[in-house]
């Protein structure tokens, strides 16, 4: 399945949790779940609302086609765009790919994960040192384009999708994502995040954008 938020147009709608907010408790608490979902990606899509309600050129374009093309719209608007539809996007993202005892990869996306970094456990090394280095807010990607993975992170709320490349997933490394249970520890959160990845819903995702 696509990631829907990318297809909606104005008006711009949060999408439903796929799970209650004590789902991920082992490694997110219900607490930081609530805020983060019904606040802050509500906040994106709000201020996303905001931002082209009066533009009504960019209502016909998807998420996906303003990401994908900030030089169309209006300077006046274009930061707001950038930040809030990217906050959008990708957060439409992460709630997909997490679930309940995550599991491991396997099949194809094993075989790629070994491919491009030796092994599961030095590319969830090296995935977690680009969280932890990633300085101040930002998310940490996974690109699959041709079915060649690669590890790429970026700051704030941006996103591959200004390059036209939807990330295979990817984890955000904003306080606001770990701060109540893991304080000022980063990599922490990042070592424990791992126990909720859905490899399942990764894999789907996989299959789908190895091909773009
Ligand atoms: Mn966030």
């Amino acid at each position: 399945m696509a990631n829907e938020a990318l297809d909606q147009k104005y008006p711009f709608e949060l999408p439903a949790l796929g799970y209650d907010y004590d789902a991920l408790e082992s490694v997110i608490d219900v607490e930081t779940m609530k805020l983060h979902h019904d606040k802050h990606h509500q906040a994106y899509v709000d201020n996303l609302n905001k931002a082209v309600e009066s533009k009504t050129d960019l209502h016909d374009k998807t998420l996906s086609q303003l990401l994908g093309s900030l030089e169309s719209v209006p300077e006046d608007v274009r930061g707001a765009v950038r930040n809030n539809g990217g906050g959008h996007a990708n957060h439409s993202m992460f709630w997909t790919i997490m679930k309940a005892g995550g599991g491991s990869p396997s099949g194809e996306l094993a075989a790629a994960i070994d491919e491009a970094f030796g092994s599961f456990d030095d590319f969830k090394t090296k995935f977690n040192d680009a969280g932890v280095k990633q300085f101040g807010s930002g998310w940490v990607f996974v690109h699959a384009t041709g079915g060649k993975l690669e590890i790429a992170s970026q700051p704030n709320q941006d996103t591959p999708l200004h390059k036209g490349i939807e990330p295979l997933f990817g984890n955000d490394v904003w306080e606001h994502a770990y701060y109540l249970k893991y304080n000022n520890r980063r990599p922490d959160y990042l070592k424990a995040w791992w126990e909720v990845v859905d490899w399942e819903a990764v894999a789907r995702r996989y299959e789908r954008l190895r091909a773009v």
